[in-house]
């Protein structure tokens, strides 16, 4: 059970930024690290799937933020109460009046389930937010759920993720997966003075008593929670339009031969070389992973989950001690293999 090569979204996704943060994510001392303090996408990440995993069942909406209390906590004490505050909306906003519609075209066969499958010795960890079959033809689709900050819904044409899940999803269920959709949830801007421009934090009053989400002439900018009945109220009056650009969809993603061909090939390949690497002598593997170093700073100024790692000795020395732990694994399997070990 040891021997086999495992691999995952996350971990693969590290690799394609740069080797050595795959290193660290996964490879050192056998186990790998992570910071200690998520970093605010991924903490912001956490909670909207955490949120988003009470879509089909009994629980009521209203409950699941009760739920999520303990991470928008920690949301707020590390990244400010406008960030838990999005955060919230973003959650209550697509239980209101996003997942109704998708419920009108699609009846939800899995939520994020684990779906593994194996190609060329190598083990592949999947978890699909969502697995929903198409009321119109009973096709198989897999939504994507992601956060983002500019909408680009060409980009994930070449994502490896979203090919790699449909074809977990095909192994798993025997039947073809007729497209990949990519259901995006805003996060919004930081504008001046580090203010959050996010239509669930912030909206704007105008002189008429109308409600709207945009500056005009005479208006006066209030937070959400100022608003008659606050944000559950909010969620429920703002508009259409407005909702339509907070949370879009993106086109289907059909899967690909070459993404699903060639590419997956290279995918093998690269995992093969890394697991020869974890044989070599402790000392040596970092050496084995090379550095990206136009990927230390990422979009929108962040900067990569190793940064000072990568240029301090003394970090180098004892991470654990300068804001990293161990990493814990996410997948079934993984768990699995690590108690065995331990
Ligand atoms: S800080 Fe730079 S070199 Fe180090 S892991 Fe991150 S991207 Fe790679």
């Amino acid at each position: 059970m040891n021997n086999l090569i495992l691999t995952d979204r996350s971990r693969i996704e590290a690799d394609q930024q740069c080797h050595m943060e795959r290193y660290w994510l996964t490879e050192y001392a056998g186990r790998g690290i992570v910071p200690s303090a998520p970093a605010l996408p991924l903490l912001l990440g956490t909670i909207i799937h955490h949120g988003l995993q009470h879509m089909r069942s009994d629980h009521p909406w209203e409950h699941v933020i009760k739920d999520l209390d303990e991470e928008l906590a920690t949301l707020s004490l590390l990244w400010g109460p406008d960030q838990e505050l999005m955060a919230e909306g973003l959650v209550k906003a697509f239980h209101k009046r996003v997942l109704p519609m998708l419920l009108h075209d699609y009846d939800i066969v899995a939520i994020e389930q684990e779906l593994d499958f194996e190609a060329g010795g190598v083990i592949f960890q999947c978890r699909p937010d969502l697995l929903v079959r198409d009321k119109r033809d009973g096709s198989l689709i897999y939504p994507d759920f992601k956060t983002f900050t500019k909408w680009d819904d060409r980009q994930w044409d070449c994502s490896l993720q979203q090919h790699l899940t449909m074809k977990a999803c095909e192994q798993a269920t025997g039947e073809p997966v007729r497209a990949c959709l990519i259901q995006g949830l805003s996060k919004g801007y930081k504008g001046k003075g580090g203010v959050l421009h996010h239509p669930l934090v912030y909206f704007y009053q105008c002189t008429s008593g109308q409600y709207v989400t945009r500056k005009v002439a005479g208006s006066k900018k209030l937070c959400v929670t100022d608003y008659p009945g606050g944000m559950d109220r909010w969620v429920q009056d703002i508009s259409g339009d407005v909702i339509a650009k907070m949370f879009p969809r993106s086109q289907p993603i059909f899967p690909s031969e070459f993404m699903q061909g060639r590419a997956f090939d290279d995918l093998l390949k690269r995992e093969q070389e890394i697991a020869a690497a974890r044989r070599k002598p402790a000392k040596l593997q970092h050496l084995l992973f090379s550095t990206q170093t136009k990927n230390c700073l990422r979009y929108g100024g962040y900067k990569c989950n190793y940064f000072d790692l990568c240029r301090k000795a003394e970090h180098q020395t004892a991470p654990l001690d300068h804001g990293y732990k161990w990493r814990e694994p996410h997948h079934a399997l993984e768990q699995q293999m690590t108690q065995e070990k331990e």
